[in-house]
């Protein structure tokens, strides 16, 4: 990961916050080496590593600086994708996943809207069963690779009852769906966020993701990895950070501020950040049901 950061990322990654995206082919290239699909089945091109796998790539990926070109790799590889492993049936698997794992086909996943952002159960896009078809209505909003994926991950309403949420698998280009508008935003300008549209956008009922009203509890079960994936983020951000300071008060020149203050604040971070490391190993074991469960 690091010589991929050092060879593909680092001296492009500027250009890229000044774009406001991160290059396709980006992910092509890290999708041939093998990093967008460790959890995932080696019938479709994935490793098949174990739950510790995914976090460690997420903090060795998070010494970059470029928080922007982090997120849009981490939403496709924990956030968006994990969808599909975790509920997709064989033949969404096989049609989808050789592409997601490759980095041929990015992935988004929308749950957000402009009225239900926390409050998931709140939110208002609607799936009408017509015939062999569903109906989705609605907007969401604050979607990563909003702009650039080609298939999201949509969770809407699917009935009267709080909890009735299901999940669906929404392809670019289908007729009634487009995206809105991207987003600006103050940091992670690299990562396009947007928001999406859907207008009687008619989906095969075959897209229906997971268990028909059980969408939200496949939303919070993803949460999870989302969760482990951005901690490991922070701890792989507070790394490079730590490891910034510590050159630049090695090299500097003492001043006002003796040298010896500013190693003893590095060393106090250095060892918050190794507590904040040992919070999130368990939890993936855990998820797993691995030792540590
Ligand atoms: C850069 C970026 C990228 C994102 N990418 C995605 C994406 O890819 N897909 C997606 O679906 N969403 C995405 N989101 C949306 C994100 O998940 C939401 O912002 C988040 O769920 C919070 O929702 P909200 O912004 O509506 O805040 P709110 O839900 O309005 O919360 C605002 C504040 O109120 C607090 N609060 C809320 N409810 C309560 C309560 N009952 N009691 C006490 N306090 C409460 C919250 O903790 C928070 O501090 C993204 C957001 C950002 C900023």
């Amino acid at each position: 990961m690091a010589r991929f950061l050092a060879r593909e990322v680092e001296p492009f990654a500027e250009q890229w916050e000044r774009d406001g995206c991160v290059p396709r082919e980006v992910l092509r290239k890290m999708g041939e080496a093998g990093f967008l699909g460790l959890m995932y089945s080696s019938q479709h091109g994935g490793a098949e590593a174990d739950a510790l796998t995914n976090p460690v790539f997420a903090e060795a990926l998070s010494q970059s600086t470029y928080g922007g070109f982090i997120i849009t790799v981490l939403v496709h590889t924990d956030m968006a994708s994990p969808h599909l492993h975790h509920a997709g049936n064989s033949e969404q698997q096989a049609k989808y996943m050789p592409g997601v794992i490759a980095g041929r086909t990015i992935t988004a996943v929308g749950i957000t809207e402009p009225g239900a952002g926390s409050d998931v159960a709140g939110l208002k896009t609607s799936a009408r069963r017509d015939g062999d078809h569903w109906v989705l209505n609605g907007t969401k909003l604050f979607i990563t690779n909003g702009v650039h994926a080609d298939l999201y991950f949509i969770a809407a309403r699917t009935g009267t009852a709080r909890h009735a949420i299901s999940m669906f698998i929404v392809e670019k280009g289908t007729p009634g769906f487009s995206v809105g508008r991207s987003l600006e935003k103050t940091g992670w300008l690299s990562s396009d966020t947007a928001e999406l549209v859907f207008e009687d956008c008619r989906i095969p009922a075959a897209n229906l993701l997971g268990e028909q009203d059980k969408g939200f509890y496949s939303v919070m079960k993803n949460f999870q990895t989302e969760r482990i994936a951005l901690a490991a983020m922070a701890i792989g951000h507070c790394t490079r950070a730590l490891e910034m300071t510590l050159a630049y008060v090695r090299d500097r020149r003492p001043s006002a501020r003796p040298c010896s203050t500013s190693r003893w604040c590095a060393s106090a971070r250095h060892a918050r950040r190794q507590g904040a490391r040992c919070a999130p190993v368990p939890l993936p074991l855990r998820l797993a049901g691995g030792a540590g469960a």
